[in-house]
């Protein structure tokens, strides 16, 4: 503990005018304020600060009743600790009751060691560090030491400016204890003062006093908050205190200027946590005899409620826009609906019609002009659709459940009877609540049409379907009775083959005989003939060999017919045949002058055939061609075909030719082209019909090539091999 020598009377002090003057201010204030010690003590803290430098200071005073050191004003520390400040004095060895007694300022070092008796320094509100003491004694000194402390958080001295102010502080403490206890006007006070702090404290916004420049007077703990900082408090902290006071002072001024008594709102950044708090300001001017004018601002947190503000009008923009889809999505079902030819009726889960397309208007509404019985109609209609519906909407309930029926309405116009066919179908919403009924409605008069005409095609169908059963079991008889004559035919048939078989057969030899006898006559067995009888002799052999050929191709036609003519194969080269041929034929060759051309094929290979039947053929087809040319030639020619491994043989003559008509029916047995009685040609019509059976029994055929006046070609054809 140190002692400093105050300056003990204001006339030694020499102090500048400015000084001067600034310590005129607050004897002033003195004489203004005489009876408010609180008010005095902190103007002179106020002036300390400004006027000689000390930026932490309190101002205590001694309750004689309570025997207790107590805070009166505070600067630069929480009023709460000064307020709740009470140091006791019944220790004299304290060393802030020692500073009572103190002719002189203390000094309290920061540490241990500077007290009495080694004691620490003692804690107080202004916080740890060095501090001095100065005791504010009154005029009228009795020895019992200072009325109060002057603490100051300052550790380089008393200057001229503190000592001063100790001296007319502690005078004035002196005057006002000369008028009862300061402590129990303190009291008093504080009594008051706590009280109003506890009301506006129990205040859940924040309430300030401000002055009219905007300087904090007076603010409760929630605008303390926002508003005071100490310097132990974070950077961070201070800033954002700094700032909020910035706002603060700006909204205010503004508020003062523009609308005095309206709310405005003011955002402010909350210090703790940095976010932003968004404030209304309720400001009101207070006129105070003491203090002069003042600025009373109650701020209201309505961060939640512009929260809730912006979030209720995002919800309304959301829902317009929701609306708006709604109402484009309607008018789209509308669109859809309308354009369905079938009647759609959109029910309500209570079977009141919501939406309906023209064609269910049609059925469902009166027409204007209508006769008296569209009405009855309509409500006829109403009646069995609401009992339609109202089994869909009793019965099933499950998601899906879609209902079928069949409804007879009428139209309301004609009154004609229009049976439909009803789809009704729930439409749920996702938690599974019915919202609507869809029924759409198919006219079924076209489909009933439908199935009439179908009923009387089935009938129509039946009847042919009997009518053909009829006829096809006419046919069936009348293929019965032709199968039997078939029968009868073939049996006929066998029997005139049989017949002519036979007939042949005891011709032969009859015949045979003749000619044997003609032949040895000729020959002069029986002495020289008469050249008279020679010559009727030659015709009678003639004629006989004539018949013979006859009865050999009738006999060989009806062994072919009986399945009776054997086939005897052997390999051969076809261009052998044509000279044998040529050689059988020469008698008739002489007699005709044609000239014969054979053309061979030295190339083709063997075949293998029944000889004797090719030479048949060819003999035939010859012979054919000489009956019928009478000038020109004749041209024999073998041919082979290696692609289809064929040997033909083709007889081409520049005859009489055979019209394209008959080209078919001179194969047929007996058939002749000049078929008259007066006939030009001679011959019996079976010599083709033969040939091509040959050839077909030797896997061949006989093709022919003619037409009327131009010559003909007869092409035998044959496999290589004929089948067994
Ligand atoms: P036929 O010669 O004994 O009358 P075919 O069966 O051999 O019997 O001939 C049937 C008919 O075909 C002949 O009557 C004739 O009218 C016609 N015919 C056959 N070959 C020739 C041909 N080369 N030129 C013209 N007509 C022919």
């Amino acid at each position: 503990m140190a002692t400093v020598q105050p300056a003990r009377s204001l006339s030694r002090a020499k102090v500048s005018p400015s000084a001067e003057a600034a310590r005129l201010e607050l004897l002033e204030y003195y004489l203004l304020h005489h009876e408010d010690l609180a008010r005095c003590a902190h103007a002179s803290l106020e002036w300390l600060a400004r006027h000689a430098g000390v930026k932490r200071s309190m101002c205590l005073v001694v309750d004689g009743d309570g025997g207790v050191l107590m805070g009166m004003a505070g600067y630069g520390v929480p009023s709460e600790e000064v307020e709740l400040f009470a140091w006791p004095l019944s220790d004299a060895r304290d060393p802030i009751v020692a500073a009572l007694s103190a002719s002189s300022p203390v000094l309290f070092r920061a540490g241990r060691g500077n007290g009495h008796a080694g004691r620490p320094t003692p804690v107080t509100p202004l916080g740890a560090g060095p501090f001095t003491a100065v005791p504010l004694r009154g005029v009228r000194d009795t020895g019992q030491g200072a009325l109060g402390l002057l603490l100051l958080r300052s550790g380089s001295g008393v200057s001229s400016e503190i000592s001063w102010l100790a001296i007319v502080l502690g005078q004035k403490l002196d005057q006002l204890r000369g008028r009862g206890s300061i402590a129990g006007e303190v009291r008093k006070l504080r009594r008051e003062r706590s009280l109003l702090f506890t009301i506006i404290n129990a205040v859940t916004d924040p309430i300030l006093l401000t002055d009219t420049e905007g300087r904090l007077i007076v603010a409760n703990a929630r605008a303390e908050r926002l508003f005071a900082s100490s310097e132990e408090e974070s950077e961070g902290r201070r800033r954002a205190v700094e700032l909020n006071n910035m706002l603060f002072s700006a909204a205010l001024s503004r508020t003062a200027v523009e609308r005095p008594a309206e709310a405005r709102e003011l955002l402010l950044v909350d210090p703790s946590e940095g976010s932003d708090l968004l404030f209304e300001v309720l400001s009101s001017t207070v006129e105070d005899p003491r203090e002069g004018t003042g600025v009373v601002s109650v701020l209201r947190n309505i961060t939640d409620l512009r929260r809730a503000t912006e979030q209720i009008e995002e919800n309304y923009q959301r829902l317009r826009v929701l609306e708006a889809a709604a109402r484009t999505e309607r008018d789209r079902l509308n669109l859809i609906i309308d354009s369905v030819a079938d009647p759609i009726i959109v029910t309500d889960p209570m079977g009141e019609t919501i939406l309906m397309n023209a064609p269910a208007e049609e059925l469902f509404t009166v027409p204007p002009d209508a006769p008296e019985s569209a009405e009855r109609n309509v409500q006829a209609n109403d009646a069995h659709f609401s009992s339609f519906i109202s089994g869909l909407l009793l019965g099933e309930t499950g998601p899906g459940a879609v209902r079928r029926g069949e409804i007879g309405l009428a139209s309301p116009s004609t009154s004609e009877p229009i049976p439909v066919e009803a789809i009704a179908g729930k439409v749920l919403t996702e938690t599974g609540e019915l919202t609507a009924v869809v029924t759409i409605l198919h006219d079924r008069r076209e489909a009933l049409e439908r199935a009439r005409l179908y009923e009387q095609l089935k009938l129509a169908s039946e009847e042919l379907q009997a009518r053909v059963q009829a006829a096809t079991a006419e046919l069936a008889t009348q293929n019965e009775l032709l199968r039997r004559q078939a029968i009868e035919l073939e049996q006929a048939s066998r029997l005139k083959s049989q017949f002519l078989a036979n007939m042949s057969h005891e011709f032969r030899t009859p015949l045979n005989a003749i000619l044997g006898y003609t032949h040895m006559l000729l020959q002069g067995v029986a002495g020289d003939l008469l050249p008279a009888v020679k010559r009727q002799l030659q015709r009678i052999d003639s004629n006989a060999r004539h018949l013979l050929t006859i009865i050999n191709e009738i006999l060989d036609i009806t062994r072919i017919e009986a399945g009776k003519m054997p086939i005897q194969l052997s390999e051969f080269n076809v261009n052998e045949i044509v000279p044998e041929v040529m050689a059988e034929l020469e008698a008739v060759i002489a007699r005709s002058k044609l000239t014969i051309t054979p053309k061979l094929a030295p190339g083709a290979p063997l075949v293998r055939s029944d000889r004797q039947k090719v030479k048949q053929i060819v003999v035939n087809l010859l012979s054919n061609a000489l009956k019928f040319t009478h000038q020109g030639g004749i041209e024999i020619a073998v041919q082979f075909d290696p692609e289809a491994q064929t040997v033909s043989i083709a007889v081409t003559d520049t005859g009489i030719g055979i019209a394209p008509e008959h080209h078919e029916r001179i194969f047929e047995d007996f058939r002749q082209v000049d078929d008259s009685p007066s006939r030009q040609y001679g011959g019996t019509g079976l010599g083709l019909a033969i040939s091509r059976r040959l050839a077909t029994a030797l896997g061949g055929r006989i093709t022919l090539r003619s037409s009327l006046g131009q010559g003909s070609t007869f092409t035998l054809t044959i496999p290589p091999e004929a089948p067994r």
